[in-house]
C-alpha cells in the first residue's frame, strides 16, 4: 500500500475559528513515517491507506486548508470509520495527539454534515437522564427476563443489540455483605464513584464490586449525587457542545462530593473524565475547575495500585485479559489492570495474542458502523478462544458487550467480567 501524496500548504488554516483549527499544530507533527499503520485496526482490516492513521491525518490536513470541502462524503467516510482508538498514538513516535485531533476534525465536520440520525437519537438519549434511565430500566426487564438472550439469535442490528444487552448479565455468583478495610491496609483518601450511564444501569453488580474493593484497600467513600453520562460519546462522535454540557454538571456533583478522588470502573469513561480540561479549556468560568477535576480523577486500578492492592483469597479460574484501547492507549495504563489480577491467587492468566488490538466496540461505533465493527472484532475472537480461558477479563462496558455478544453469536461458552468482580471475588475468599 502506497503512502498518501502530501502537499504542504502554509498555515494558517482555511477555517479560523474551528476546533480543527485551534488543534492544527498537532497535524505537523506527523512525519508520514507509517509506525502507526499495523496499530490501526481499520487499516488492518480494510487495507486501505484512507483508513489508516497517517491517512486519516493526511486527509483532516486538507479539511483544515480548505482543499478539500468539509461536508466531502469521501473523506467523511474515511472519517467515520475511525474507531478512535488511540492505537496509534502509542505507536507514534513523533507525539502526534490523534485523538485530539479526530474529535477537532468531528466536531468541525459536524457544523455542515449533520451525524446519521441513530447517533443524534442515540446521543440524545444519553444528553437526557430522565430518558436514559427508562430506557435502561427496560433494558434490565429484557435482560433478566431471558427476552434479551432470545432475541440474541436473530440476525442483523437487532439480534446484536440483544446479544450486546444479554452480556452484561453478572458472569459471577454475586458477593453478599459489605466489607471492612483488611487489617493490612493503611487508611487511604475519601474516593467518590463515576457511576456514569451504562455502567449505573447495567453494570450495578460492578459498581457495588467496586466500592467494595476501595473499602478492602482503605478507601473512604464518598456520594456524588447529580452526575450525568462522563459525555465520551458525545465528544467522539462530535458533538463537543453536549459533551461540554455533560462535563459541567458531573465538575459540579464531584465538587459538592468533597472527595479527594474520582474513581472510574469504565476505562472510556476514565479517559473522558482525564480530559475534562482540554474539552474546557477555553471556557474561562470552567476551566480551574475542569483542571482540578481532571487530576482527581483515577481509573480504580490506580488506586488499587496505589494501596498494593491487598491481596484477596484463592479463585481457581482461568482467564485471558484484554486492554481497552481508552486505558492502555488513552491512560496509559498496563502496570495497574496487571496487578490488580496479580492480587488474586490461584488464578491462571493466559496470555491474549494481539490484546493491546482494538475490540470494535468504541462507544456507538458497533451500532452505526456494525459490518467493520465486526471484522475488527473477528480476530479477538479467535484469539480469545484460542487461549482456552473460561473468562476474558475487560475493564470497559462496551468492549464488555462487543466482546459478549461476539462470544455469544459464535456459540461460544466464554464470559466476559469486570477485573474489579474478580478482586472482589477473590476477596470473598478470605472473609
Ligand atoms: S507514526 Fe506518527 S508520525 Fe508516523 S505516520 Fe503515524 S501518526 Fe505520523
Ligand atoms: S484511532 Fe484507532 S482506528 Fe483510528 S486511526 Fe488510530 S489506530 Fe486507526
Amino acid at each position: 500500500m502506497n503512502a498518501p501524496t502530501v502537499t504542504r500548504r502554509p498555515l494558517p488554516v482555511a477555517l479560523a475559528g474551528t476546533p480543527l483549527a485551534q488543534e492544527v499544530a498537532g497535524l505537523d507533527l506527523c512525519v508520514h513515517c507509517g509506525f502507526c499503520l499495523n496499530a490501526c485496526p481499520t487499516y488492518l482490516a480494510l487495507e486501505d491507506e484512507n483508513d489508516s492513521p497517517r491517512g486519516r491525518l493526511v486527509l483532516m490536513r486538507a479539511l483544515a486548508e480548505g482543499t478539500v470541502a468539509l461536508d466531502d462524503t469521501g473523506v467523511g467516510t474515511h472519517l467515520d470509520r475511525c474507531l478512535g482508538c488511540r492505537g496509534c498514538e502509542t505507536a507514534c513516535p513523533s507525539g502526534v495527539p490523534y485523538g485530539a485531533l479526530l474529535e477537532a476534525t468531528r466536531a468541525t465536520v459536524a457544523g455542515v454534515r449533520p451525524l446519521p440520525w441513530q447517533a443524534r437519537a442515540i446521543l440524545g438519549v444519553f444528553g437526557r437522564r430522565p430518558l436514559l434511565r427508562s430506557l435502561l430500566a427496560v433494558l434490565r426487564v429484557l435482560r433478566s427476563s431471558g427476552i434479551a438472550s432470545l432475541l440474541s439469535r436473530l440476525p442483523g442490528r437487532l439480534g446484536q443489540a440483544n446479544a450486546m444487552l444479554a452480556s452484561t448479565a453478572p458472569a459471577l455468583p454475586p458477593r453478599r455483605g459489605t466489607a471492612t478495610r483488611a487489617p493490612e491496609a493503611s487508611a487511604r483518601e475519601s474516593v467518590a464513584l463515576l457511576t456514569g450511564c451504562v455502567m449505573h444501569g447495567l453494570f450495578g453488580h460492578v459498581h457495588d464490586a467496586t466500592r467494595r474493593v476501595l473499602v478492602t484497600n482503605g478507601y473512604t467513600l464518598s456520594d456524588a449525587s447529580g452526575q450525568q453520562c462522563c459525555g465520551a460519546l458525545h465528544a467522539h462522535a462530535g458533538d463537543r457542545d453536549g459533551a461540554r454540557t455533560l462535563a459541567r454538571a458531573n465538575i459540579a456533583a464531584f465538587e459538592q462530593s468533597g472527595a479527594t478522588f474520582i474513581a472510574a470502573n469504565a476505562a472510556g469513561c476514565g479517559a473522558m473524565c482525564k480530559s475534562y480540561d482540554h474539552l474546557l479549556s477555553d471556557d474561562a468560568a470552567w476551566a480551574a475547575r475542569a483542571r482540578a477535576f481532571s487530576g482527581a480523577v483515577r481509573d480504580t486500578s490506580e488506586l488499587l495500585a496505589a494501596a498494593g492492592p491487598v491481596a484477596g483469597g484463592p479463585l481457581a479460574l482461568t482467564v485471558t485479559a484484554d486492554n481497552p484501547c481508552h486505558q492502555q492507549h488513552a491512560q496509559r495504563l498496563v502496570r495497574e489492570p496487571a496487578l490488580v489480577l496479580a492480587a488474586i491467587p490461584g488464578l491462571d492468566v493466559r496470555a491474549l495474542e494481539d490484546a493491546d488490538q482494538c475490540c470494535g466496540s468504541a462507544g456507538i461505533y458497533n451500532l452505526i458502523e456494525p459490518d467493520v465493527a465486526a471484522r475488527v472484532l473477528a480476530p479477538k475472537l479467535v484469539a480469545i478462544v484460542a487461549t482456552g480461558a473460561a473468562f476474558v477479563v475487560s475493564g470497559n462496558p462496551g468492549c464488555h458487550m462487543q466482546i459478549g455478544a461476539g462470544l455469544a453469536r459464535a456459540r461460544r461458552v466464554q464470559r466476559v467480567v469486570h477485573p474489579i468482580e474478580l478482586l472482589d471475588a477473590s476477596y470473598g475468599r478470605r472473609d
